[in-house]
Order: C-alpha cells, then sequence, then structure tokens
C-alpha cells in the first residue's frame, strides 16, 4: 500500500445476516481508485470499531470483491492488509489438518458456534492498488482468510454449520440481540442489563 489505508476513514453500519448483499455472489474489483481508497479506509474504522479482526465489503452494503484483515495467527503475529478479488487455497484432503475452534461473524453479533476448518489457508488477489499480493494464514488468520472469501462468495459461516449448531446459533444471537443498535458499530454496543 502506498499510502496507509488503515487510517483516516469514517465508522459505518454493519449489515446483517438476512440483507440480500450479503447472501449473493459479489463483483469483482475492477477500478483501483480513490473511491476504493476511501471504501478501505471506512472498513479498516469500522472493523475496529466493532473490534473484528476481518471485514468484507458485504458486511457494509457493499457487493464488492475486496475485504480487510488485521488479525493474528499461529505465532500471535498480527497481520494486516486488504484483500480484492480473494481466490482461497487449501491444503489436499490428506495434506490438511482441521482446527476445530468457535466462529463468530461482526454481521450476526453475539454468538459463536464451533467450525472445522483447515488450519493453513494461501489467500491471493489483488492489493489496494492492483497489484499482486498473496496471504498466508495460520491459526486464526487462516480461518479468517476463509470466512471473509465466502462472505464475498454469499456465504455466511451459518451455511457450513450443522442444523443443529444453526439452531444454537441463532438462539446465542437472539437473545444478545438487544445489545447491538441497528447502526452498530456506530453507536456502541449498549452494556448489558446489570450496569444499566
Ligand atoms: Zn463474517
Amino acid at each position: 500500500m502506498g499510502d496507509d489505508l488503515t487510517t483516516g476513514g469514517k465508522v459505518l453500519p454493519i449489515t446483517r445476516w438476512g440483507t440480500p448483499v450479503m447472501h449473493n455472489q459479489t463483483r469483482p474489483v475492477e477500478k483501483f481508485d480513490d473511491e476504493l481508497r476511501e471504501l478501505v479506509r471506512d472498513m479498516f474504522a469500522t472493523m475496529r470499531a466493532a473490534q473484528g479482526v476481518g471485514l468484507a465489503a458485504t458486511q457494509v452494503g457493499l457487493d464488492l470483491a475486496v475485504f480487510v484483515f488485521e488479525c493474528p495467527d499461529a505465532d500471535e503475529t498480527v497481520h494486516r492488509g486488504v484483500v480484492c478479488n480473494p481466490v482461497v487455497t487449501l491444503p489436499n484432503r490428506r495434506d490438511r489438518n482441521l482446527d476445530s475452534t468457535e466462529e463468530g461473524c461482526l454481521s450476526y453479533p453475539g454468538s459463536y458456534q464451533i467450525l472445522a476448518r483447515p488450519d493453513v489457508a494461501v489467500c491471493t488477489g489483488q492489493d489496494a492498488d492492483g497489484n499482486p499480493v498473496r496471504v498466508e494464514g495460520t491459526g486464526l488468520l487462516a480461518r479468517c482468510l476463509q470466512h471473509e472469501t465466502d462472505h464475498l462468495n454469499g456465504m455466511v459461516f451459518a451455511d457450513r454449520l450443522s442444523t443443529r449448531a444453526r439452531r444454537l446459533l441463532t438462539k446465542q444471537h437472539t437473545e444478545l440481540a438487544h445489545l447491538y443498535p441497528d447502526d452498530w458499530p456506530v453507536t456502541p454496543r449498549r452494556s448489558s442489563a446489570s450496569e444499566d
């Protein structure tokens, strides 16, 4: 990135599951212009306000194939960046180790379920200037690269859960949804009942 796109953006409301933009294939990024750079800045600001590790453009209501991330890997090293038109490559089935840990989504806040995913992932695409990028992820970063790329293909992580796990996820979300204002994180999360 020529200039630092991780600062100077404005916080946008996060789109929730059920909104059509979240469940459809996105358009590829073709113009690497100021408009894209402004979007990336806003996505960083929004991800940080929501204390997330990744954010896809669909989560701010745009059907465009771009995501940002700021996420630790298996060694706790934080990686940050932007990937346009991402493609994820996973190890072959026989070389694959599955990591079964909890996953959540800023577009369905307050709920988590265990989802097994390969513990290594490589994501290729382009940066905000259109130059090729390749991000190799382990640990949470491997999960993040897969989760965000799924978003841009119109898939949310509940689509990968069993019926039972999906039901538990919905229940948990329903119980905590009142803590998240409609325009969250523009308006911060409400504190829980004991503090009101
Ligand atoms: Zn998500």
